[in-house]
């Protein structure tokens, strides 16, 4: 058994914690790779080590000095080292850094940093070996990672390597230099790490004991997901749900590798076990399995008698949108219907009327409408698919509570449920579907 373990930035927010994640590490042989965050918020009013950083750059770009603020960063970090008792020479490590920072003068290796310092901590608390990311994951020239060249790094860099630690959260680009995966990829390079090392199992470590069935901001006592599908894990973090990074998945699908999501502050939950696809039929019997959403839409519904036998009607509507640079959300069609989604956000100053206008230019519609204000609920689940009668319990459930369904789109994966919503009933949309399946 080979384990890849990332721990996340409140896991090591400080000493407590870190000596917390030493146990989880060492309470099992098998966790053998340790990927590592910068230091996260100790309290909701803390600020992330990476937030400091991205500060520290901007003081060196703005005013060529960034001397004060790296002092909060000396201080975190020694903090942590005193409080461990480590004898390492962590101000040499420090001063080094600063330097380099001055001379780089570059944002993403300047937040690069934190992954750096904690992951060089880390090595030293666990006795393990340091190795850097920058030697193993490289971005091709269109900034994307290069999954050949990073997987064949990662395996001959670690192959004679029992045990190690990683900084996560960024590589070399084309160029060599040091570049970042977006904010949260230390998710994405225990992943890619877990992927290359051909691991058993992913191990995510965060603060929370893995997703929950809904946002608990709405439902409170909203259930732990104990199991999902890759697939059906797209669909909520595509929709809002944000334990893992909404890329992470990607490099472990194709290897297959399952991911646990797990509490670092409560190491005896199970968590959340994200597995393969084909998976899903052993699982457990649940018809959903999660509900996710996100507010502020605009549908623009098109009506024309007759469209499906108009040639290129589709894209004449279609390459409006594109004309104006705009990403497209959803487009659920009828037989002489189609409606657009997009997000209101993008459709501002005058955008949505300039639209409306050249789509009627375009293709001489019977009808358009604009619905404003709309939230978008995915109910997502490989159990619907199984089940006669999963839409007709959700529909009947809106209507008992009142709700007037605004748009609804069956993906045609048979996974999920999209409905529109006003943004007025998100909120009782959730509960009422949660309240529908979950018992
Ligand atoms: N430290 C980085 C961030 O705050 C990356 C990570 O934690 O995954 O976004």
């Amino acid at each position: 058994m080979l384990k890849v373990c990332k721990f996340g930035g409140t896991s090591m927010a400080d000493a407590s914690a870190i000596r917390k994640v030493k146990d989880i590490i060492e309470s099992d042989n098998s966790r053998k790779y340790i990927v590592v965050s910068a230091p996260g918020k100790r309290n909701k009013s803390d600020i992330k080590i990476t937030d400091t950083l991205y500060a520290c750059y901007r003081d060196l770009a703005d005013k060529g000095s960034f001397k004060e603020r790296f002092a909060l960063i000396r201080e975190r970090f020694t903090g942590i080292v005193k409080d461990l008792n480590l004898s390492i020479d962590f101000d040499k490590i420090l001063d080094q850094t600063e330097a380099e920072i001055a001379e780089k003068k570059s944002a993403d290796f300047t937040a690069s940093r934190g992954e750096y310092l904690s992951a060089r901590i880390m090595a030293e608390y666990l006795g393990f070996e340091f190795v850097d990311a920058e030697d193993m994951i490289r971005f091709d020239s269109h900034g994307r990672l290069n999954d050949e060249y990073t997987d064949d790094k990662v395996k001959t860099r670690l192959k004679n390597i029992e045990k190690a630690v990683i900084p996560g959260f960024y590589g070399r680009n084309h160029e060599g230099k040091v570049k970042t995966f977006s904010r949260g990829g230390s998710d994405i390079t225990g992943s890619v790490i877990a992927r290359g090392v051909g691991a058993d199992l992913y191990e995510n470590w965060t603060d929370v004991s893995g997703f929950l069935v809904c946002d608990p901001r709405i439902v409170p006592d909203a259930k732990t997901i104990r199991f999902i599908t890759y697939k059906e894990l797209r669909e909520l973090s595509y929709m809002g749900a944000s334990v893992l990074h909404a890329e992470a998945i990607f490099p472990v699908m194709k290897a297959k590798i399952p991911i646990n999501i797990k509490n670092t502050f409560k190491p005896e939950d199970a968590g959340t076990m994200i597995v393969p696809n084909e998976q899903y039929k052993s699982l457990g019997n649940e018809i959903i399995t999660g509900i996710a959403g996100k507010k502020n839409f605009t549908v623009i519904f098109i009506e024309k008698s007759m469209m499906n036998s108009e040639v290129g009607f589709v894209r004449r509507v279609l390459s409006v949108i594109e004309h104006h640079g705009l990403c497209i959300e959803h487009v659920p069609s009828g037989i002489d219907t189609l409606s657009i989604v997009l997000e209101s956000e993008q459709l501002k100053n005058g955008v949505l009327t300039d639209i409306v206008n050249e789509i009627r230019e375009n293709v001489s519609p019977d009808y358009v409408h604009v619905i404003e204000n709309i939230s978008l609920i995915a109910t997502v689940g490989h159990g619907m698919a199984r089940r006669q009668g999963t839409a007709a319990t959700l529909f009947s459930a809106l209507a008992a509570a009142g709700i007037n369904i605004a748009m609804i789109d069956q993906g045609s994966s048979e996974l999920n449920i999209i409905i529109g919503v006003a943004n007025d009933d998100y909120e009782n949309c959730i509960k009422a579907i949660y309240n529908a399946f979950i018992n």
